[in-house]
């Protein structure tokens, strides 16, 4: 599609929903090994509360489902997470607006915008074994492929996902230097990071809402 809307958006969030809890038990064994063990749990918990929501309410536009999981993850995660989460969801909904669809150039953009917000809360780098490692590759690749000749929505969501997909791969050798993982000094090298790997999870949803 050239460009997607609200019931993108909300397949999105359903996709989501279901992937976390397929990898539930998964996401809390990566955190088991670097930290306390409750990223599946904690994001399950918000997933679930997001589609209850879902269930009773349809957004009307991309930024009102944005805004819908923004709150929810707020106020249902706790942790490092959520509270990371919730402002990845809020920028999108500013950056995207009234917007009722979105072309390849606004979804990069929104994606960019979550990045920021993700950035500016957490003050993580590149590098640093969280789930920026899957954020910031996932927001160059779409950016270059909504810059691209054959740029679509589709596309642009694909390139985030493989790249985020990649990124949280590229987690497994480091040192951790923020979160609780943090704490564990050389003992982190060898584990994938929970945040990168449930950012893949979710970025992989937001393509295959868009059949991509
Ligand atoms: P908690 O560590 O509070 O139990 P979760 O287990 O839900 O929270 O989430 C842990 C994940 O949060 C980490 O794997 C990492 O990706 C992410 N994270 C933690 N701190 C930061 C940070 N400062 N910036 C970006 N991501 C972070
Ligand atoms: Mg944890
Ligand atoms: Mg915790």
């Amino acid at each position: 599609a050239d460009s997607l809307g609200a019931a993108w958006a909300v397949d999105w969030l359903r996709r989501s929903a279901d992937v976390v809890a397929a990898n539930r038990v998964a996401l809390s064994e990566l955190d088991r090994a670097i930290g306390d063990g409750d990223h599946g749990e904690n994001l399950d918990r918000g997933y679930q509360a997001i589609v209850e929501k879902l269930d009773a309410e349809t957004p009307a536009t991309p930024a009102a489902a944005f805004k819908l999981a923004a709150m929810t993850l707020m106020s249902k995660v706790g942790g490092a997470a959520g509270p990371l989460y919730g402002t990845a969801f809020l920028r999108m909904a500013t950056a995207t607006g009234e917007a009722a669809t979105l072309d390849a150039a606004a979804l990069a953009g929104a994606l960019a915008a979550a990045r920021d917000g993700v950035v500016a809360r957490g003050k993580a780098e590149v590098g640093d074994k969280t789930m920026i490692d899957a954020w910031t590759p996932a927001v160059e690749a779409a950016t270059a492929a909504a810059a691209g000749p054959s740029a679509s929505a589709g596309s642009v969501l694909a390139a985030a996902a493989a790249a985020a997909e990649a990124g949280a791969e590229s987690t497994d050798p480091l040192i951790a230097h923020k979160g609780r993982a943090s704490y564990l000094g050389e003992r982190a090298i060898g584990h994938r990071d929970p945040g990168a790997a449930s950012s893949a999870l979710i970025l992989r949803a937001a393509a295959e809402a868009a059949g991509a």
